[in-house]
């Protein structure tokens, strides 16, 4: 077979499919010198709040500020304990610990998802939420998270970074909890050309707080009425942002086609363990943020794959929450998660691949595997 290039994330590509309507957009915020807290902002919430139906979305800083700003709102601080998935983005975690209260590690399923019997193991006396991560474009099972949050008494605050989309028993990633946060870094499902995020509620007393916390405490009058910080989302990107838009729907079923052919291709060879399919089960709807596999061999495969052309990645850089010395949580053991660790690794998925692109990725996976 010919040797292809197919990189991990193609940047250029995705600019250069939109580029009039992007170089348009750009130049006509410039014109208004329009930056801060603008329409363009404005048209963009409205958007999000359509696309998800949810009464308040905030476009803020970053997909880490969304979910610092939202766990102060939910009045999460000193003393308390939240709970997640040790297999997520150091973001998740280092938002509760800066919020100054104590990130309690659990474990996640096969699917890659939180553990709602982890979960349920891990409540104590100073639990005050749970912080689901709907990593790769799925959604948990959040029937059994919110049953146990409403058991306890819990606030739920997704980690939606990865999620824009998403759906479990027809309801969006991001509007199950108290809040729900998104990132709209470069490579995230809805990307932007620099940092971004999003946080939605429901909820008029959060969406109060938040809209005060992400601008410096100033009410609609600008009067400062609380404490707050500066988190809004530059005009810029919102403006970018509502070009994207325009292709979103399109974009997420793109990659569920994308993840379809990867499975078909790849779910006969017993030393992986892929995704669930897009229609493996009707309670989901992922939109496949990234296709994260776990393979017997892993390093070899990696190797074999950048040899062809093929480059895939590590998710979070190899390592889960537990796993890095410089935070302080190595003391956790978490074997379900360990395990993934050693055989995770993610194939390229991303909106500029081409059908035949991810043929060659699996026909260079079987040759690996000694399968035809
Ligand atoms: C990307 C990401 C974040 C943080 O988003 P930024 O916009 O980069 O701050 C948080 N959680 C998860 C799971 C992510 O993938």
């Amino acid at each position: 077979m010919k040797q292809r290039q197919i990189p991990f994330f193609n940047y250029r590509a995705l600019f250069e499919a939109q580029e009039q309507e992007l170089t348009a957009a750009v130049v006509d915020v410039m014109h208004r010198g329009a930056y801060i807290l603008q329409q363009d902002l404005a048209d963009f919430e409205q958007q999000l709040r359509e696309f998800l139906g949810v009464k308040y979305a905030f476009g803020v800083a970053d997909g880490t500020n969304a979910l610092i700003i939202s766990l102060q709102a939910a009045g999460i601080g000193r003393g308390d304990e939240v709970i997640v998935p040790s297999h997520t983005y150091v973001a998740s975690a280092a938002s509760i610990h800066l919020v100054g209260a104590t990130p309690v590690l659990v474990e996640c399923r096969d699917d890659h998802m939180i553990d709602p019997a982890g979960v349920r193991a891990a409540i104590g006396t100073r639990t005050r939420a749970i912080m689901p991560v709907q990593l790769n474009g799925r959604t948990a099972d959040m029937d059994a998270i919110m049953e146990i949050a409403s058991e306890h008494g819990l606030q739920v605050i997704e980690d939606a970074a990865q999620a824009l989309g998403s759906r479990f028993r027809g309801r969006f990633a991001g509007t199950f909890g108290a809040a729900g946060t998104f990132s709209f870094y470069p490579a995230k499902l809805l990307g932007c050309f620099g940092d971004g995020g999003g946080v939605v509620t429901n909820d008029d007393t959060m969406g109060e707080r938040l809209a005060l916390l992400r601008d410096h405490g100033r009410d609609s009058r600008g009067e400062v009425v609380a404490w707050g910080t500066n988190s809004r989302l530059d005009n810029l990107q919102a403006a970018i942002l509502n070009v994207k838009f325009r292709t979103f729907k399109a974009d997420l079923e793109r990659r569920r086609a994308l993840a379809a052919r990867y499975d078909e291709g790849l779910r006969d060879i017993p030393e992986l363990l892929l995704p669930p399919a897009p229609d493996a089960n009707p309670d989901h709807h992922d939109v496949y943020q990234n296709y994260e596999i776990e393979a017997e061999r892993r390093d070899e495969l990696k190797a074999f794959l950048e040899d062809r052309g093929v480059r895939t990645i590590i998710q979070f850089g190899g390592k889960a929450i537990h796993q890095y010395e410089g935070l302080g949580l190595t003391h956790y053991h978490l074997p379900r998660t360990e395990l993934l660790y050693r055989r995770a690794l993610l194939l390229p998925m991303n909106t500029s691949l081409s059908e035949d692109d991810v043929s060659y990725v699996v026909e260079c996976i079987r040759h690996f595997y000694g399968r035809s």
